[in-house]
């Protein structure tokens, strides 16, 4: 917090001065998010090359001084310094010499969601709150959850009646509080600001708290010192709420202003066809309207995104764009991604790939660009949608298998057992 010098809302521009329990604009109400504004030329004192160089915490936690947030002396988890692959298989497929990818998947309750949740758990120990709470099926509440349980907080969960069955099982393990709102997700959403409200607790609801975007904001630390603070020309996000791709061009903002960096990447937005609230804003140039959420990609699943600003000025203020990817496309991306990378992706991360993939057919990726894609989860959360498109996994006993087929090939022809089994003499599995 040393060197956060206010907020400046969004909407109507006002800057307030620095105070721990500001969460919105009081004059904008709800809608009135808040920008955590710093003072750079003190934090320039501080905050060198030198001082990444010599720092030993890789975690996120490395970033405090940058943050909203004062250190924390108790063990966290061990949120951030996930890898950066140089994805050159990919790389070679798409004709791209410098490709990288960001696996956020490999935090520890397995999405880029840490980073927020992370800071919300830090606040409300800082603001001497016991109680967190969120509503969402998905990966805010189970980050939540997992950093909560570490901390020795409490976390109460609202969830919709139809919430998927893996991310629960991570609620339930993690010891959340989880009640179950007989209705939708905007019942759900209600029902959680009121239990805010009513009983004062901690409030970690996607948009609202400022300080979430500048825990997320830590994956642009990491990617511009994994690759030494060069110039980066893209980086690709999937988009939901808006949040972390706010929250990415915060974090190159803030380095830029620190002199670290000489240039802020073209930030790019990919959505789903069917929940693409913000690529027709931007297209159309017009204010951000309610859509279906019409996608297999649960986690960027959002009709009513809760970040328009941020996650438009991310674009604007970059040269960047949004671009739309189907269902297919993300089931493709998801199976490339895996086979050349050895990464698996749950389908709302996939969409960044598959957003890559459209990019570099349309030619709006030069070869030597160095591109980044944050792949923003992970595959394990959601295994039945790619699950749906596997259905020739041959089966067979083992005694017919010796027996009849590898009896048939001589030592090299490993290669022909495979291609008798994908003959339709052999049943197969879906
Ligand atoms: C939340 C989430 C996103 C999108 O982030 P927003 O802040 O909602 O735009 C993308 N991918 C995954 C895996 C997420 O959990
Ligand atoms: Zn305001």
């Amino acid at each position: 917090m040393k060197y956060v010098n206010g907020f400046k809302c969004t909407i109507c521009n006002t800057v307030f001065e620095k105070s721990d329990n500001l969460l919105t604009c009081p004059k904008c109400g709800e809608k009135g998010i808040l920008d955590v504004l710093y003072d750079y030329d003190r934090m320039k004192t501080e905050v060198t090359k030198n001082y990444f160089n010599s720092n030993k915490d890789f975690t996120m936690l490395r970033y405090t001084p940058l943050m909203s947030i004062n250190l924390i002396k108790q063990e966290t988890l061990k949120v951030g310094w996930t890898p950066l692959y140089k994805t050159n298989n990919l790389g070679r497929k798409l004709g791209l010499n410098r490709l990288y990818v960001k696996d956020e998947g490999l935090n520890p309750t397995a999405s880029l969601k840490d980073r927020a949740s992370l800071v919300a758990c830090i606040k409300a120990i800082e603001n001497n709150q016991q109680i967190i709470c969120c509503s969402s099926t998905g990966n805010a509440a189970s980050s939540l959850a997992g950093n909560a349980a570490k901390l020795g907080l409490k976390s109460l969960i609202f969830v919709p009646k139809r919430a998927p069955i893996g991310k629960l099982a991570q609620l339930v393990t993690y010891g959340a509080n989880l009640i179950k709102i007989d209705g939708d997700y905007k019942q759900t959403f209600n029902a959680s600001k009121e239990a805010i409200d009513k009983f004062g607790l901690y409030n970690r609801n996607a948009a609202i708290n400022p300080h979430l975007v500048e825990g997320k904001k830590t994956v642009a630390f990491e990617i511009a010192e994994q690759l030494d603070f060069k110039d980066i020309d893209n980086v690709i996000v999937s988009v939901g709420d808006g949040c972390t791709i706010g929250a990415v061009y915060k974090g190159f903002y803030d380095l830029y202003n620190l002199d670290l960096i000489a240039s802020i990447p073209r930030i790019i937005g990919v959505q789903s066809e069917g929940c693409s609230p913000f690529y027709t804003a931007w297209k159309t140039n017009t204010k951000l309207v309610e859509t279906e959420e019409n996608t297999i990609a649960d986690s960027i699943a959002v009709g009513i995104p809760r970040n328009p600003v941020k996650g438009l000025n991310a674009v604007k203020k970059t040269d960047g764009l949004f671009i739309t990817v189907t269902d297919d496309e993300i089931l493709e991306a998801t199976s490339e991604l895996g086979k050349t990378e050895g990464i698996f992706t749950e389908p709302a991360a996939s969409a960044s790939i598959a957003g890559l993939i459209k990019l570099v057919k349309e030619n709006k990726i030069s070869k030597d660009d160095i591109t980044v894609v944050i792949a923003t989860g992970n595959g394990l959360k959601d295994q039945s949608s790619i699950l749906s498109r596997v259905n020739n996994v041959p089966v067979i006993t083992a005694e017919k298998l010796i027996k009849d087929i590898f009896s048939k090939c001589n030592k090299n022809e490993v290669d022909k057992v495979l291609r008798i089994l994908k003959t339709d003499e052999v049943k197969k599995d879906d």
